[in-house]
């Protein structure tokens, strides 16, 4: 065999191992959607008090956890009926539940102290209501996933979250749909039916390419698909959008899993090397050489025009 036909060989025994690799995958992939901010109550208010997206999911048949600030009933004047609402998230069986702490400060800010008192008030009545449901309250997040502001800070309150049987608890994809809410909602409120549609389908085209992305990372990082944990929030935008998002990934070959199922991949053991305060993947987190981690984050996609648009309604309302 010539040199030119072998390495023609070489090659195409490397791409039909690339296309089995990928076809094997493809059948490996899995994600645990996990809610943030539970319960919004202004939205609750809004609709008649009753929660769209808590409806939405008991039609969607999979596993979701929440995570709670407690705090939030107290948002508005109908407290019973939002506490009401708390306990019917709580009791469902698909429903895994998590303390998000009670007023969603950042850990960074505010200092041990501060922060642990947060964790504490944060579970009073949602510890109760779990066990009234058969259920543990083991799950813990950090609000904008900040978890102190240097490795001292972080390895005390991670002692802390151990010492009180919580499980911190990671996310691999994100897509920014706090920021699309917002405009999707003020469409809304505008009348302008078409603009918030056009909004709903960019947040799950982002979120579908966000999901590639991801698992292009996890392969790069840890050599293999890494079962996904996808974070996201109760609000309107999800109400209306969750569905749409879950039924492509469905097309996609993903399987809807438990957080417990997908925090049995031992990806979530491995160490991490970023100890500031922001709030990005785990995924990003497993690498070591920053510049590295630089480059994956800079191929990230990201919708440019949905920022500007969300930096001027910000803009606008100061
Ligand atoms: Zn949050």
């Amino acid at each position: 065999m010539t040199k030119c036909l072998q390495v023609m060989r070489m090659a195409l025994l490397t791409v039909g191992a690339f296309a089995f690799a990928i076809a094997v995958h493809a059948q490996e992939r899995s994600v645990a959607i996990t809610i943030d901010d539970v319960p919004n109550v202004s939205l609750f208010a809004a609709d008649g008090q009753s929660s769209g997206l808590l409806q939405k999911l008991d039609s969607l048949n999979l596993p979701v956890a929440i995570f709670i600030n407690e705090g939030h009933l107290k948002q508005n004047e109908h407290f019973e009926q939002n506490r009401k609402l708390l306990e019917s998230w709580i009791s469902r069986p698909y429903v895994t539940v998590g303390n998000h702490t009670y007023s969603h400060p950042n850990y960074g800010d505010i200092g041990f102290d501060a922060f642990k008192d947060e964790v504490v008030k944060g579970e009073e009545l949602t510890r109760k209501m779990a066990e009234k449901a058969g259920k543990e309250l083991e799950y813990f997040r950090f609000p904008f996933n900040g978890m102190g502001k240097d490795s001292a800070e972080q390895a005390r309150m991670q002692a802390f979250l151990t010492e009180s049987h919580y499980i911190s608890t990671p996310f691999t994809v994100e897509s920014e749909d706090w920021l699309f809410t917002q405009l999707y909602e003020k469409a809304l409120r505008e009348g302008n039916l078409d603009e918030a549609r056009s909004i709903g389908n960019r947040y799950v085209d982002l979120t579908l390419k966000l999901f590639g992305h991801f698992e292009q990372v996890a392969m790069k990082v840890t050599g293999r698909p890494v079962k996904q944990i996808y974070l996201c929030h109760d609000n309107r935008l999800n109400t209306d959008y969750l569905p749409a998002l879950i039924q492509k990934l469905k097309e996609k070959q993903y399987s809807m899993i438990s957080l417990a199922d997908a925090m049995s991949d031992e990806a979530y053991q491995l160490p991490l090397y970023y100890h500031g305060n922001w709030g990005f993947s785990w995924l990003y987190r497993w690498v070591k050489d920053p510049a590295v981690r630089r480059s994956l984050m800079q191929a990230e996609p990201s919708d440019k025009e949905a920022q500007q648009a969300y930096e001027a309604l910000t803009k606008s309302k100061k």
